[in-house]
């Protein structure tokens, strides 16, 4: 027995309900094994801790780097590096003739001591026992796991007779192990899924010959192809692509369909040429879908090619790489941009910064700047604009287009947007502690943040915990992504709650971008903002004209029409003819820091209940 508590390190299957699985709700290892170690550790004075919980299986990994003394949860066909001694057999069951065992590997980092411990301890427990351990498990578990047919049957086995339990858990684990295999290849395409990608890279990982390997990243933007020739030809464009692919990848290669939307191949080159040209090839030839009458171009089908050669990275951070090269060599109007080269740059850099983004959050290293807005004929100062920016450790005082694209890239956005959304309310409610009335102040929402299904109650979540009058805050839904049919309409409803708790909406940006007069007629908002590149073009006679047809648009509709990067003092008469109602640009006031800002408003008389009269 131990004197002192030593520590043993387990990696568990993450997936091996009701023996040993991770349960995300409370972020831990439950089931049979995980009380079994409880016990021993408990009995003999040991502190049991499983490495990273998670829903990821890692354990070849740990195995392979000898990061732990055990691997649990083992089936009898696993096989895993720098093991030591006889597994250890936890728990034997019979199903359809075929018999099923469980084991505990130990790793050669294991002192001797726990081994003769945990064999002696595994000695002493019987089948009877361990069989209880995993009823109470299958029984504790969150609905859902098991159908409640099956733990019925389970419990009836184990009334009746403990071996038909044993029985009955052999063969669910089997059946989820069958279901497993079938995922490891899409239906549809035929081509390996993103799971398939993941064992197949986690092998080649640790082997001499992935230096000749490259992960090939063909991007389908599916969205604009979507948009420009209807859905089902997206849907077409991913077939014709995957059967190109299939047939061009010889049997040592793997294609895959991931769930993204891109196409992906893991494949072994000669050299850097040959991959080139093989690549160009492919693009071109799916370039060519028949689908749609004329030829694709790279901003609908584009490739990024990352070697694996490149330093140690994980399947992660090779499909970011090579996923970030596709997207270059679309916006670059190019076929394909190899990782690693002179052409690439900037994606390491791109990584680190994603990487950065949660530290980033939880530091409060995200700060808001302040730009205001004026009233067109008194040049009053009415409200302001709420823009985030990055002060990051090592790289300084980052502008929002240096890590917005990227967060919209990455769906995480959505985190920085409620983390602005929780500052300007609390911004709010200070002004309004102090006694300033009628200011007000927007905020910015990707397009796709406010076309989640959770949006309103989150949004209203964080509003609700601050004390301010609910129509001071405006939520501006930014332009720079493309959403489809059924976000479209979530996003409608969401508008329709938002407004129906007096928090008022405009469209950013509009003009611009993926807006267009349908959005009018779509969805009802408080207001408009014309995009900068409008009110730049207004001296045309052409921008003229559509300048006037969106004020008078919205004004009939009976929304407040904003101009946005408004800089010449021409500009503003300009706009004041046209009828808008509220101006924001550098001739008025730059982003000023929220101190600054706040400072600025306190200084205002017209802000003070008794000067600001009916403003709000
Ligand atoms: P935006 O919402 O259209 O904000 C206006 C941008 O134009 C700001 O850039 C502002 O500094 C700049 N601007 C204002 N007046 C003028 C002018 O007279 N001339 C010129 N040239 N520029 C002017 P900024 O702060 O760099 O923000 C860029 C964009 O980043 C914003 O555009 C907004 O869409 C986005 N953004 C900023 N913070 C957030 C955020 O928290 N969430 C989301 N989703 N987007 C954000
Ligand atoms: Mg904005
Ligand atoms: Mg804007």
């Amino acid at each position: 027995m131990q004197s002192e508590q030593a520590v043993i390190y387990v990696a568990g299957n993450p997936d091996l309900y009701p023996l040993e699985y991770y349960d995300g709700e409370s972020g831990s290892y439950q089931g049979a094994i995980p009380a079994f170690l409880e016990g021993f550790a408990r009995s003999y004075g040991y502190d049991v801790r499983y490495l990273e919980p998670g829903a990821e299986d890692r354990r070849a990994d740990y195995a392979a780097n000898q990061q732990v003394d055990l691997i649990s949860g083992c089936l009898a066909d696993e096989r895993y590096d720098h093991t030591v001694g006889e597994p250890l057999l936890l728990f034997s069951g019979e199903s359809e003739g075929e018999e099923s065992a469980y084991l505990l590997y130990f790793i050669s980092v294991a002192p001797q001591g726990l081994q003769d411990d945990l064999r002696a301890y595994a000695a002493r427990t019987t089948q009877a026992q361990w069989t209880g351990e995993v009823l109470q498990a299958a029984q504790e578990a969150p609905p859902g796991r098991l159908s409640p047919g099956a733990i019925w049957g389970m419990a009836i086995a184990a009334a009746v007779l403990l071996a038909a339990l044993a029985v009955a858990i052999a063969g669910w684990v089997r059946e989820r192990r069958r279901q497993k295999l079938i995922v490891l290849t899409d239906q549809e395409t035929g081509l390996g899924t993103d799971e398939a990608l993941a064992m197949t890279f986690s092998r080649l990982a640790r082997d001499q010959s992935r230096r000749f390997y490259d992960l090939i990243c063909i991007h389908l933007d599916l969205d604009h192809v979507g948009y420009l020739w209807g859905q089902e030809q997206a849907a077409a464009l991913v077939l014709y692509g995957a059967g190109l692919v299939r047939e061009r990848c010889g049997p040592g290669d793997l294609p895959v369909r991931s769930a993204a939307g891109d196409l992906l191949i893991l494949k072994r080159f000669v050299d850097k040429q040959q991959a080139q040209a093989w690549v160009q090839g492919l693009v071109e030839a799916i370039r060519a879908f028949p689908g749609v009458g004329e030829t694709l171009t790279a901003r609908e089908v584009s490739a990024g090619v990352c070697p694996l050669e490149l330093e140690y990275r994980s399947l992660e951070q090779t499909l970011f790489h090579a996923r970030q090269c596709a997207l270059a060599a679309g916006r670059e109007e190019r076929d394909c941009r190899l990782c690693g080269t002179q052409q690439c740059r900037g994606c390491q850099e791109r990584w680190k910064l994603l990487a950065d983004f949660a530290q980033g959050l939880d530091q409060g290293e995200f700060q808001l700047n302040l730009q205001f807005f004026v009233d067109a004929h008194t040049f009053r100062i009415v409200g302001g604009e709420a823009l985030s920016r990055w002060k990051h450790p090592r790289l300084g005082l980052l502008s929002p287009d240096r890590y917005i694209p990227q967060l919209e890239e990455d769906g995480r956005i959505r985190e920085l947007d409620f983390y602005c959304l929780e500052k300007t309310c609390a911004f709010l409610e200070d002004l309004d502690r102090q006694g300033v009335r009628g200011f007000f102040l927007s905020c910015n929402f990707s397009r796709r943040t406010f076309s989640t299904p959770d949006f309103s109650q989150r949004c209203l979540e964080i509003v609700r915990r601050h004390t301010f009058t609910r129509k001071l805050l405006i939520l501006e839904v930014t332009e720079s992504q493309q959403i489809d049919q059924r976000q479209a309409e979530q996003m409608l409803q969401n508008i329709l709650e938002i407004r129906d708790n007096g928090i008022r909406v405009i469209f950013d940006d509009f003009g611009m971008g993926f807006s267009s007069f349908h959005d009018l007629q779509d969805y009802p908002m408080d207001g408009l903002k014309l995009d900068k590149v409008l009110v730049d073009n207004m001296w045309t006679q052409r921008g003229r004209i559509i300048l006037r047809a969106l004020v008078e648009t919205g004004h009939k509709m009976g929304m407040t029409i904003l101009a946005e990067g408004v800089e010449e003092e021409r500009q503003i008469q300009a706009l004041q003819e046209l009828r808008c109602d509220v101006l924001q640009g550098f001739r008025f006031s730059v982003p000023l820091p929220e101190e600054e800002a706040r400072r600025r408003i306190l200084e205002e008389s017209c802000f003070r209940p008794e000067q600001a009269g009916g403003r709000e």
